[in-house]
C-alpha cells in the first residue's frame, strides 16, 4: 500500500478559483494580450478570450486572436495577487486578474481598437515596435 491518497487530489490546483485568469499550461505558443499583458497559449486565448478584456472579443475569430495579442514580449511575471502587489502597482494591472503577465508587449492595434479603446478611456500595454 504505497499509493499516497494525497496525489490524487492535485486538481485541486485547477480549481483555485473561478476568479482567476488561465494560467498558460505549457511554455510553448504563448502570447499575450496587447492590451492587458496576461499571457497565455494561443489555444486559451482561441478558446476563452481574455479574461481582462472581453470587450475585445479575442474568442471570436482566429484573426481577432493575431490582431489582440502578440507573441513578440519580454518578460514574465506571475501575478496571483494584483490588489496588493507592488509589482501590480508598478505594472498598472492592479485591476486585472490573477495569472502570468508580461512586463512588455511589442505589437499594435488594428486602428478601429485604438479608437474604441481611447474614446472609452481604456489604457493599453502593447508598444510598437522599434525601428
Ligand atoms: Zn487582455
Amino acid at each position: 500500500m504505497d499509493d499516497d491518497p494525497h496525489l490524487a487530489d492535485e486538481e485541486d490546483v485547477e480549481d483555485a478559483g473561478e476568479d482567476m485568469a488561465q494560467v498558460p499550461g505549457e511554455l510553448k505558443a504563448l502570447r499575450a494580450c496587447k492590451r492587458c499583458a496576461l499571457v497565455k497559449t494561443l489555444t486559451q486565448f482561441t478558446e476563452q478570450g481574455c479574461e481582462n478584456c472581453p470587450f475585445l472579443r479575442i474568442e471570436e475569430s482566429a484573426e481577432r486572436v493575431h490582431e489582440c495579442t502578440s507573441s513578440y514580449f519580454s518578460g514574465m511575471i506571475a501575478m496571483l495577487n494584483p490588489k496588493e502587489s507592488w509589482v501590480a502597482r508598478w505594472q498598472r494591472i492592479r485591476a486585472f486578474k490573477p495569472g502570468m503577465y508580461a512586463i512588455e508587449v511589442i505589437g499594435e492595434f488594428p486602428p478601429h481598437d485604438q479608437e474604441y479603446m481611447a474614446e472609452n478611456g481604456i489604457r493599453w500595454q502593447c508598444k510598437p515596435p522599434s525601428k
